[in-house]
């Protein structure tokens, strides 16, 4: 009690106090700002022992106000180690991953993975620095100051392992070397500090930059991936613009640039078919897929390119133009993993599987990849909007009915909300006690946030919405308040309260119709997450019409052709309103846009 008195006393003596001196303190955060790094790699590959040499030299800019005193690397293939986070967790968690199981515990010495460091200078000079797990610790010779470019030049010695997930040899499908996550790649440092998170489960993060990669491989490999290949006539394999002049040897050195990427992937197999076909007016697309595949699977990769050329052309239509001169569809061992000017893919299934996953991996070069946002933090915002936008491709594709996809995929999120196994979207996608309610929540209800937005502010601002997030934030790290942050610009409401209750926590949407007496409706919020309302009276003479109750905390409405009444203030549980006509019935939503977990009461 005394406790607050003097609180209070130091309030007034304060407040006085500022108020004598009569001076103001404008204090500005300081602006958006990301790092940068220029990768230059040079690296040896044994296709015998799966083993690779590598020197790496780093340039790594520092546009943070902060001085850096210590550095952070990802070393993803040390996760497929006996004993590791990865194995581990898999073998501890309820219900763990099938592709993942106790595989890892039970690789030998020659089929793990591993990346060793064997040197690091910092300038040229020696850096201390620790491999523990998954992440080298580097502590800097000297501090890296606001706007200081330092060079890093690493040598390190790599094996693949045999294909767990998402990277790795010889997979299932037989192909060689799916090669994702297989270099030393330096950890993100940004308004929220390193994100040097360990290598348990799931995805990826990083620093936006430029990579000039040299690959020495066999001669028979044939290459796919991130970059533009820099020597297509020293090399052929489908790359070629002119005749084809190989260098004698056992091996060839493939030289690609990428510019303005966070990541560098490829995979390669010397049965690999290389198709091409340009998008009109846009990138070149690759495909790369195992030429010993039976026919009707061949066939499948046919079929699967022209496609291809419509999905590239909706998403840049849709959500803003691909950058890139090049995109590869390639078959990769392990279901299908977004990459840098890529995708790997599993290759043997049904063409609508094939189609479906091409579809989904295609959007993500939008959703994480160009809109750069952390996966291991906001992969709702990775995850669910490309399952939305892979969904709508299709059905836009197909001429299918995409209700009825968001029909399933609202259903899906209504049975994770009513299990009592959800845990709120701010999570971090490694602390998942349930690998479903990951899914459900990243994919699921992700792509119904979306889906929602297009409720809540109506369908055109939510298209504007997309077009805008990609414009103002592509080739950065866009957070979840950017997306709301686009969605109040475009449609001059407030919206905070929709990204906080339905991302930020678990709160539900359950609003019922409580009576209808002759003209009187009485409309009921049971749940406890906000919501405007549309709903449908039908009259006893058998005509319809549409009603719109705004929210009182959106401090507006969206644009409607229904009769928009007054607002709806949150905290009272019900509302009630007269129509001109008898009523014969109401429903809520009738267009099922809103993700209320009772549709029982939705309908008098
Ligand atoms: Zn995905």
């Amino acid at each position: 009690m005394r406790y607050h008195v003097y609180v209070l006393l130091c309030f007034m003596f304060f407040g006085i106090a500022s108020k004598s001196q009569n001076s103001t303190i404008t204090k500005t955060k300081p602006a958006y700002w990301q790092q940068h790094v220029d990768y230059k790699m040079d690296i040896v590959f044994d296709v015998n022992n799966y083993q690779y040499k590598g020197k790496q030299e780093l340039t790594y800019t520092n546009n943070s106000p902060d001085e850096l005193t210590r550095v952070y690397y990802h070393l993803y293939f040390n996760a497929f180690q006996p004993g590791s986070e990865m194995d581990i967790r898999s073998q501890t968690t309820p219900f763990p991953d099938s592709r993942i199981g106790d595989r890892i515990g039970k690789l030998k010495p020659d089929e793990i993975g591993y990346i060793k460091v064997n040197s690091l200078k910092q300038n040229g000079i020696d850096v201390k620095y620790e491999t523990v797990g998954t992440v080298l610790e580097v502590d800097l010779d000297k501090p890296i100051q606001p706007g200081e470019s330092v060079v890093f030049n690493m040598v390190f010695e790599a094996q693949v392992p045999v294909q767990i997930r998402r990277s790795g040899r010889n997979n299932n499908e037989g192909v060689a070397l799916s090669m994702a996550q297989w270099y030393p790649k330096l950890a993100e440092y940004d308004f929220e500090g390193w994100h040097a998170d360990p290598y348990i489960e799931r995805e990826f993060h990083g620093v936006w930059g430029n990579f000039d990669v040299k690959l020495t491989i066999d001669k028979d490999y044939i290459v796919g991936g991130t970059g533009y290949l820099q020597n297509p006539n020293a090399i052929g394999h489908g790359y070629e613009t002119g005749p084809v002049n190989r260098p004698a040897g056992e091996t060839l050195t493939w030289h690609f640039k990428a510019p303005n990427v966070h990541d560098f992937t490829w995979a390669a197999d010397p049965d690999y078919r290389h198709d091409t076909l340009k998008v009109p007016g846009g990138p070149v697309l690759h495909f790369f897929y195992k030429s010993t595949m039976a026919k009707e699977k061949l066939e499948n990769w046919k079929n699967l390119q022209p496609k291809a050329v419509e999905l590239m052309q909706f998403f840049s239509n849709n959500i803003g133009p691909y950058p890139y001169d090049q995109y590869s569809v390639i078959q990769g061992g392990d279901g299908g993993m977004e990459y840098a000017m890529c995708t790997l893919i599993l290759g043997e299934g049904t063409f609508e599987g094939l189609f479906g996953v091409t579809a989904h991996e295609m959007a993500h070069t939008w959703f994480q990849f160009l809109l750069a946002t952390n996966e291991l933090k906001h992969y709702w915002m990775d995850e669910g909007f490309t399952e939305y936008f892979g969904e709508l491709a299709e059905s836009h594709i197909f001429q299918t009915d995409f209700s009825q996809t968001s029909k399933g995929v609202y259903d899906l999120y209504r049975s994770l909300a009513l299990s009592g196994k959800e845990q709120p979207q701010t999570t971090h996608a490694d602390r998942f006690n349930l690998r479903q309610a990951y899914s459900i929540s990243a994919y699921y209800k992700g792509y119904v946030f979306l889906a929602q937005l297009a409720y809540v502010i109506g369908q055109e601002n939510q298209e504007k919405t997309i077009k805008k997030y990609f414009r103002d934030f592509a080739f950065t790290h866009p957070v979840p308040n950017d997306i709301i942050r686009t969605a109040e610009k475009v449609s001059g409401l407030e919206l905070d309260w929709y990204l906080m209750d339905f991302t930020q926590t678990t709160n539900t949407i359950d609003y019922g119709v409580k009576a209808v007496e002759g003209r009187r409706i009485t409309l009921e919020r049971i749940g406890l997450m906000p919501m405007p309302i549309d709903l449908t009276v039908t009259y006893t003479d058998g005509t319809s019409e549409d009603f719109y109750i705004p929210l009182r905390i959106m401090r507006g409405a969206k644009p409607t052709s229904a009769t928009q009444l007054e607002d709806w203030a949150w905290a009272y549980p019900t509302y009630t309103f007269e129509t001109k006509k008898p009523v014969r019935s109401v429903e809520i939503d009738p267009k099922g846009l809103m993700a209320d977990i009772d549709l029982r009461n939705n309908r008098s």
